[in-house]
This record gives structure tokens, C-alpha cells and sequence, in this order.
């Protein structure tokens, strides 16, 4: 039996674990309480991960899919080769453009398979490169690029120091944080009250953590124009912190025409907020001796998610709390990814556009919504061939019927993942890859986030099981075969040719001991490597906290200020004052249902994390309910522009009349079984992907507050109830 000091996996809060090993097997799994960042905490998810690695559902062999839609085992050799040859020739005909990528959610924790998927898309050329941020994080990086010069460039709340935190759209008690790695954030936000501040959290629905702090209910889909009417009346009210803005930043007179004539009344009845309550926040926010306001998946799945981002990021900037303690400030990685990022030429922000749509590139990415007009819109470039890795887009992207759809119509579809789910029914070929604890790694996405910055990079502690790969290799196995090198970087292009390939640790390695914490190879004695780090047994503690005073040097625009001033936000603005909110026949908004015990999709086949009564059950407010016939636990209709589909109904006054709140990410299909038997529906089959619909500046999906209708499904009669039940 042995212990091992591991991270966590599964979300951005990235847990220090202790895990307990006996005869190969992870029998238990337990917090770490030395972990520098979550100090001892750790949720279900992350005790209970390790029974995906002895999941019976599990695919331990590569899959062949026959013509009848069941799958066939066969081997590593026979599956590789056939990729291979299909993917030629699909190459030959219609060129390396028409083969696209797929970057799923979990390869933020596998560095491996993230850096060698964006090396093929790289080597392809291809503009079919989708990744999953596409879904709820494009703002961010368009953000990022506009006012900072970098896509990853996101500060982060300083939550050990503020006294205020405004929180939209985000429920940390159960995402435990999301674009932000603060371990124990229940705890921290505690202690936020607990020292005299305040949290005021605004949303839609009693979440769990708007019952612990202020809660203002908000209409989904709506926190733009709250941050827009704020903004206004802190500087009607000459609130904003002058030396600071006239020190840090540009366009700040752009940003103030574009609120200047906003109707408060009108913003109140947008948002569903006493215009006294938005002008009252307003000044408690430009009062308080620090604050941020941090919003996440819940103002990112807005139609106008890149709006709302910019304007959020604008609050800060407008109040003085941009890089100050208490106020949002810089992380520190100790793998520097906009450093990386910058050399290889990958940043970037709308330097082309995607073929049918024309929605600009973010990061070198098209956005997941355009897929299917991709791949069922003919002429050149059309997508043909599919390379996904990590990814159940059939359930997570908009319009999943039309992906669905498109990836059944597709030459070649190869999928990297665990499970034959709703998503890989549809692939040629699923390929297994090896699972964390089986493979070595470091939290690649956590770290870029972390507020207390620490290091660690765990060895495997179990073999693998079956005949699973890394996925790094398996994507370097399909290159080969098409003759090319999956790496952006000019010197890997040319020593693969001769034959040799960086494997992506070296290359990591080589980039982290160059940088802020590195040991300049034995320069810098207390200096990170791998192989120290490897040798470490947990993490390594890099600071106490965030630094302030350094926004010139993470700045990466050329005058070291940031620019508010883009146009582009001063037509996402005018674009959301003439579109039109009301919609008779769906008068009710949609909107997305965090749960602890999911994590997107890819934890539901685990049974102890689907037991005690879960269930895909559709809030809805009683007056809502009273008008419309609607019992507690009865079947309902739940109809939009673009699907309907069935679920239970939860009457509950914890949703604000008006709005309906629904878990996403159920109603599975395919082989994984528990997942399966969960039952409930898709809500992203209620979702629109069209271009006119998605947030055109970033390509993220609009899944909050859309608008619906809700209906009883009429019970059976007792002779058709007979004859189900016969
Ligand atoms: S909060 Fe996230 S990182 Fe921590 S244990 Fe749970 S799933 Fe893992």
C-alpha cells in the first residue's frame, strides 16, 4: 500500500489530494491538507474520480464501428492504419483544410493531448479547429486580446483582500470557482463577510450561494445591461477613480458615450432590478475601499457574453480596482502560457473569419456553433474529417441535433474518449486514451488561474488498464501517418522531418525553467523543473498571494495601458439596444443549473455521483406554474424557437418568476450505461446555433434566457396508460 500526493483533475479548482494505492487499484482518496491552494478541502467529484478508471462501461481497446452502429474491437495497428489511410484521402481530394480538430474541456488537465491537438490543427492549417472554450470562455479571450493585448490575459479577484465582491452569473459554492483556481472558496468567501465585507450575488435563481450572502434576482440573460446602467450612474454621479483610470488606461471617453443616454428605467425592466437597487449598487461598489466584480458561466452563455465581459472588466477598471489588493489582480503561472502563446504566433483575435459564417477566430479557433454548416455547407474547405478529443458535443454544443446530425454525415470521424457516448455512436473509430492517475501530468488550465500560485507535476500511481494510450501519442501516431509534425514551432517542424519528435514534457520542461520560477537549468537553485517537481511529493508553494503593481509588466499592448476604446464594444452595444427581448409566444427565459455532482457530462457514468434522487428537473416559479396548470413533479413541454423536449417540474419559488432554470447535460445516449438510465433531456436541444443567435463577437453560445414556453404533458389516458405498461 502507498500514499501519493496527487491534484485533481476534474474542474479549474484543481484540489491537492492524497490518494491511497494498494495492488494497482486507487482504493481511497482523500483532501490534502498541505495543498497550498485548497488547504484541505475537496468535493465528491474529485474523491470519487477514480472510479472512471475501473468504470465497467469504459472503452479499453480501440472501437471500429460497423455498419449496424455497433462497435468492434480491434487493434492499435489496424485502427491507426485506417485513420490513416482515410484521412489521406480525404486530404487528397479535398485538401488538409477540410480535416478539422476537436479540443474537449478535460484536456485543460492533460497538457499532452491539449499542446499536440493545437500542433495539428497548426500543422493541418485548418480553420476546423473548435474547441470547447467556444461554448462559455471566447468572451474571455476576445476580452483579453482587446483590452490587455492578449487573449489569456485575465485578472482574477483578489478574494483573501476585497471588501466587496459582486458577483454575476456564478455559483462558487458549487463550480468552486470557474476562470478563477481559489481553493476552499467557501471558505474565503466567509471570510470576506467575516471580516466586515460584503458579497452580493446577482442572479436569476436562490442558488447556493446567493443563500449565504445579498442576493438580487436578475432576468437571465440581462447582466449587460445591469453593468451598463452602473457604469452610467458612476459617472453621472462622478464616482470613477480618475488617477487610476487616466494612469492605466485608454478610451475611457468611448466607453462613457456608450452609456451616457442608457435609460435606467429601461435597464430596470431589461434586468428586472429597481433602477434605486442598480444606482444604489453602483455607488456601493465605487465606495467600498476595494472590490471586484467577477461574473462567469451564467453572464457567459448571454447572448452578448462579449459585452457583458468587457463591461464587467470595465466596472473594475472605472471604480480604481484593477490591480490592487482587494481589487482584480494578476496570476502567475509558473508555466508562462501567454509567453508561449505570443512565440508561436497563436494569440490572436479575428485575423480570419470561418467560412460560412464569418464569425471572427479567437485563439486560432472557430467556434463549436458553426460546425455543422461547416461540414454540410458544400465548396471548398467544407469540413470532412473529424480528429475530436475530449469532447461530448453532441450534448454540450448548441443546436445538438444539428451536430449530431453533422457528425453522422461526416467521411471520417475519430473521437479520443473514454466512452461510447451520444457523441461517439456517431465516430468510425474510438480511440481510449489513459485517464489521469495513469498518466503523468501537471494542471495545465489551473494554473494560469491560481490565486495563492504553487507548482506540482504528479507522476502516474496505477497502470493503465486495458490497452489505453496517451492521447499526445495517439494524435502523434495519426500525423505521422498523414506526414505531418503536430506542432506550431518551427524548430519541432524541422527535427521532425529529420525524423525526431520533441515529446510535449521536454518541451514544456524547456519553457518552464526559462521562465519566472524556472532554474535557468541550474542557474537559479531554487528554481522549478520537472524533474524536481516530479521528485516533490505535492505542491510546491510559489507565493503567499498575488502581487500588485505589476500591470505594465503584464500588459501587453504597446502603450502599457489598457484599451477600453475598441469599436467593437461600442457596436455590441448598440447592437443589444435594438434587439428586440420580448417574445410572446415564449415569454419565459431559460436558463443553465449548476450542479456539484457534474462536471459537464463526463462524470455521469459514475453511480455513486448520479445516486440519491438526482434527476433533470425544469425550476419553475408556483405563480408560473399556478398560471399554466403545472403541478409539482408532473411532466412538462418545454418548447423554444429551435426544440422541445420533456422534463419533470420542480415548483419552487427559488427561481424569480418570469425565468425557468434547468440542469444541463443529461439525456445520454450510447454505451455508457449509468449515464444513460439517468434519464431527463438535453437542454441544448432547446438552444439555437445559427450565427444570427450566437454572441457574434466571440462566438460563444447563447444558452441563457432564451426564451421558452412551458406546457403540462397530459397524463395518459387509463387505456393508453394499459398499454404502456402491457
Ligand atoms: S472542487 Fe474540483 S478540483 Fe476540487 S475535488 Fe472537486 S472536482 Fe476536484
Amino acid at each position: 500500500m502507498s500514499e501519493h500526493k496527487i491534484w485533481c483533475g476534474v474542474c479549474e479548482a484543481t484540489c491537492g489530494l492524497v490518494a491511497t494505492v494498494e495492488d494497482d487499484r486507487v482504493v481511497k482518496v482523500r483532501p490534502d491538507d498541505s495543498h497550498p491552494n485548497s488547504e484541505g478541502f475537496a468535493c465528491p467529484k474529485g474523491i470519487l474520480y477514480p472510479k472512471i478508471l475501473e468504470d465497467p462501461d469504459r472503452v479499453l481497446a480501440p472501437q471500429r464501428r460497423r455498419a449496424d452502429g455497433t462497435f468492434e474491437p480491434v487493434s492499435w495497428d489496424e485502427a491507426l492504419d485506417d485513420v490513416g489511410r482515410r484521412l489521406n484521402a480525404v486530404i487528397a481530394e479535398h485538401g488538409r483544410e477540410s480535416v478539422g480538430v476537436t479540443l474537449g474541456n478535460p484536456t485543460g488537465w492533460n497538457y499532452g493531448a491539449f499542446f499536440l491537438t493545437f500542433g495539428m490543427a497548426a500543422a493541418l492549417g485548418t480553420k476546423h479547429f473548435f474547441s470547447a472554450g467556444s461554448v462559455d470562455i471566447n468572451n474571455y479571450w476576445v476580452v483579453g486580446q482587446l483590452l490587455y493585448g492578449h487573449n489569456l490575459t485575465n485578472p482574477v479577484p483578489d478574494f483573501d483582500r476585497t471588501d466587496f465582491l459582486l458577483v454575476l452569473g456564478a455559483n462558487p459554492v458549487v463550480s468552486h470557482g470557474s476562470m478563477v483556481t481559489v481553493g476552499n472558496v467557501r471558505r474565503r468567501m466567509n471570510d470576506i463577510v467575516g471580516r466586515g465585507g460584503r458579497i452580493v450575488v446577482v442572479d436569476p435563481r436562490r442558488t447556493e450561494t446567493a443563500e449565504l450572502y445579498e442576493h438580487v434576482p436578475v432576468r437571465p440573460d440581462s447582466d449587460a445591461w445591469l453593468l451598463a446602467g452602473m457604469l452610467r450612474t458612476i459617472f453621472d454621479e462622478g464616482l470613477e477613480h480618475r488617477a487610476m483610470l487616466a494612469h492605466q488606461a485608454t478610451g475611457v471617453d468611448a466607453l462613457r458615450a456608450m452609456v451616457a443616454d442608457l435609460d435606467l428605467d429601461h435597464a430596470a425592466a431589461e434586468t428586472g432590478i429597481p433602477r434605486a437597487t442598480i444606482e444604489q449598487l453602483a455607488r456601493d461598489l465605487a465606495a467600498a475601499p476595494s472590490a471586484c466584480v467577477y461574473g462567469r458561466c451564467g453572464a457567459s452563455l448571454s447572448r452578448f457574453s462579449t459585452l457583458t465581459k468587457y463591461l464587467i472588466d470595465a466596472l473594475n477598471i472605472v471604480t480604481g480596482n484593477l490591480d490592487r489588493p482587494g481589487g482584480m489582480v494578476f496570476p502567475m503561472p509558473f508555466l508562462d502560457a501567454e509567453a508561449f502563446t505570443k512565440l508561436f504566433r497563436i494569440n490572436g483575435y479575428d485575423r480570419w473569419r470561418t467560412r460560412v459564417d464569418g464569425i471572427p477566430e479567437v485563439l486560432g479557433t472557430s467556434p463549436l456553433a458553426c460546425l455543422p454548416r461547416e461540414a454540410e455547407t458544400p465548396g471548398p474547405g467544407q469540413l470532412r474529417a473529424m480528429i475530436a478529443v475530449s469532447t461530448n458535443m453532441a450534448t454540450t454544443s448548441p443546436a445538438s441535433n444539428d451536430m449530431e446530425r453533422a457528425l453522422a454525415g461526416l467521411d471520417l470521424f475519430v473521437s479520443l474518449d473514454p466512452y461510447i457516448t451520444e457523441t461517439n455512436r456517431h465516430a468510425d473509430y474510438v480511440l481510449p486514451p489513459k485517464m489521469l492517475l495513469e498518466r503523468e501530468g501537471f494542471p495545465l488550465f489551473g494554473q494560469l488561474h491560481y490565486t495563492i500560485p504553487n507548482a506540482s507535476w504528479t507522476e502516474a500511481i496505477v497502470p493503465p488498464r486495458g490497452d489505453v494510450r496517451d492521447d499526445w501519442w495517439v494524435i502523434d501516431q495519426i500525423c505521422k501517418r498523414i506526414g505531418i509534425v503536430p506542432s506550431p514551432a518551427p524548430g519541432a517542424q524541422l527535427l521532425g522531418r529529420l525524423g525526431v519528435r520533441v515529446p510535449p514534457s521536454l518541451a514544456v520542461d524547456l519553457f518552464m525553467r526559462i521562465g519566472r520560477y524556472g532554474d535557468l537549468f541550474g542557474l537559479r537553485r531554487r528554481g522549478l523543473s520537472r524533474r524536481k517537481l516530479l521528485r516533490h511529493d505535492g505542491a510546491i508553494k510559489l507565493e503567499d498571494g498575488l502581487e500588485t503593481g505589476v500591470l505594465r509588466r503584464k500588459l501587453h499592448t504597446k502603450d502599457k495601458r489598457v484599451h477600453l476604446g475598441d469599436p467593437l464594444f461600442a457596436r455590441e452595444m448598440e447592437r443589444m439596444r435594438t434587439t428586440p427581448t420580448a417574445d410572446a409566444e415564449h415569454p419565459l427565459r431559460l436558463f443553465t443549473i449548476r450542479e456539484l455532482r457534474s462536471q459537464n457530462s463526463w462524470l455521469h457514468n459514475v453511480p455513486k455521483l448520479m445516486a440519491g434522487g438526482r434527476g433533470c428537473r425544469l425550476r419553475i416559479h408556483p405563480d408560473d406554474a399556478r398560471e399554466r396548470g403545472i403541478e409539482d413533479g408532473s411532466t412538462v413541454a418545454v418548447a423554444s424557437r429551435w426544440g422541445r423536449i420533456e422534463v419533470e417540474a420542480r415548483v419552487t419559488d427559488e427561481v424569480m418568476p418570469g425565468s425557468v432554470g434547468l440542469n444541463q447535460h443529461w439525456g445520454h445516449k450510447g454505451g455508457w450505461r449509468t449515464a444513460v438510465a439517468a434519464g431527463g433531456a438535453r437542454y441544448n436541444d432547446l438552444v439555437p446555433g445559427d450565427a444570427a443567435t450566437i454572441d457574434v463577437a466571440s462566438g460563444n453560445a447563447w444558452m441563457n434566457g432564451i426564451g421558452v414556453e412551458v406546457v403540462p404533458v397530459a397524463a395518459p389516458a387509463p387505456a393508453d396508460a394499459a398499454a404502456l405498461t402491457a
